[in-house]
């Protein structure tokens, strides 16, 4: 079973480590521990709305960052990529 990793929160938003789709090239997703599925998200990493099923999801209410394993060391670096992707 995979595992979703949270990697920090940045002001209340959690940074959620994310890997890239075998199925969408550029494509990004993570297992969800609440739906317990796969949340897919097309290129862009950074702040996303929660493609989150169960209602009573806690990441609905904030959505959530997507970033990539290389970005675990510090915010300034998950900062970079988004900026990055656009
Ligand atoms: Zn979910």
């Amino acid at each position: 079973m995979p595992e979703m990793v949270i990697l920090d929160y940045r002001e209340g938003i959690p940074i959620i480590l994310a890997e890239p789709r075998p199925d969408f090239l550029g494509g990004w997703r993570f297992w969800c521990r609440y739906c317990k599925r796969w949340h897919l998200h097309g290129r862009t990493l950074g702040h996303r709305v929660s493609h989150c099923t169960v209602p009573d999801s806690p990441l609905n209410r904030t959505g959530y960052i997507l970033a990539l394993a290389s970005d675990a060391g510090g915010e300034k670096k998950v900062e970079a990529v988004a900026d990055a992707s656009e």
